[in-house]
């Protein structure tokens, strides 16, 4: 059963592992973010990513795309550094990357089956805990035995419907968070289960987050999360630490933006605009 003691995320909690930066440090020692994902149509899901790993303090960042984002990236994000696969409309090939980069993939990047063998295939080299979202989920849920290429440490960030795909349907709440205790032990992951109360659950624990609103029920919206947890894991947090304080100030950041634009005209890209001041309020 799951017996769990859960955990409130907020600002005391996460202040006891949040890292201010020091005076003598460079780019290098806060990290590089690769966002992998993107398809036809699809591409602002990366653009995003990247933008909220940037605006979390990654050092920086790479946003890994099919050929047709080339020139959208680039364009948009002067301080993003772009690479291309060959297809045109999406991954047909992911790169081998190396252990210096922290990779946070899945955002707009489709399904069909050339995506889902490249995916499989870069999945399986991975040895370092890798950020899973959206369509990186999707393609896990279409092949239930690959499971185990996730490395472990990985953050998977489910919204309900992709948490039904990947655990199947629950009876009622509990059965819903006691599925997803038992998936992030037998996968030893940390599963984000995102919603008005997003909760993490890891190593046998439970943690509910304390911010956020329903004006971030929005389009963008978990992209932005993605390269916030993507962006901190880079910085070397623990995955864990990385999960918590990335769902901490994204639901800040969304109620910061929501006291200006209420929460109907709450944008994902104005929940990134206000990440720098939920940082702010840590200090
Ligand atoms: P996605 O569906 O992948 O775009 O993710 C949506 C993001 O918005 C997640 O981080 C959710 O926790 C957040 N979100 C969605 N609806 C609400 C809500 N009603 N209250 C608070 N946060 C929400
Ligand atoms: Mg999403």
């Amino acid at each position: 059963e799951a017996e769990a003691a859960y955990n409130l995320v907020g600002r005391e909690m996460v202040r006891t592992f949040y890292r201010p930066r020091t005076k003598f440090s460079h780019k290098g020692t806060y990290g590089h973010a690769l966002v992998l994902g993107g398809s036809h149509g699809k591409i602002g899901a990366v653009a995003l990513a990247a933008k909220a790993a940037l605006a979390s303090g990654a050092g920086l960042v790479t946003a890994c795309v099919p050929e047709c984002g080339y020139v959208p990236l680039q364009a948009q994000l002067p301080e993003v550094m772009v690479l291309t696969t060959p297809g045109f409309s999406e991954h047909t090939e992911l790169p081998d990357v190396g252990a210096a980069q922290v990779c946070g993939i899945g955002m707009g990047m489709g399904t069909g089956e050339p995506v889902q063998k490249a995916f499989l295939a870069w999945l399986e080299k991975m040895q370092t805990p890798v950020l899973l979202d959206a369509d990186a989920l999707n393609i896990l849920s279409l092949h239930p035995a690959d499971l185990h290429r996730i490395p472990g440490g990985s953050i998977l960030t489910p919204h309900p419907g992709e948490l039904k795909r990947l655990v199947g349907p629950w009876k009622d709440d509990f059965d819903k968070l006691e599925k997803a205790l038992v998936f992030a032990g037998a996968h030893k992951c940390i599963l984000v289960v995102k919603g008005a109360h997003t909760m993490v659950f890891a190593q046998g624990k439970g943690y509910v987050n304390t911010t956020g609103n329903p004006g971030m029920a929005t389009a963008g919206s978990g992209d932005v999360l993605s390269g916030m947890i993507t962006g901190l894991l880079a910085q070397g947090y623990e995955p864990l630490q990385a999960a918590l304080l990335g769902v901490y100030l994204h639901g800040r950041a969304g109620d910061l933006g929501a006291s200006r634009t209420g929460y109907e005209a709450l944008t994902a890209t104005e929940i990134i605009s206000s990440i720098s001041q939920a940082f702010l309020e840590l200090s």
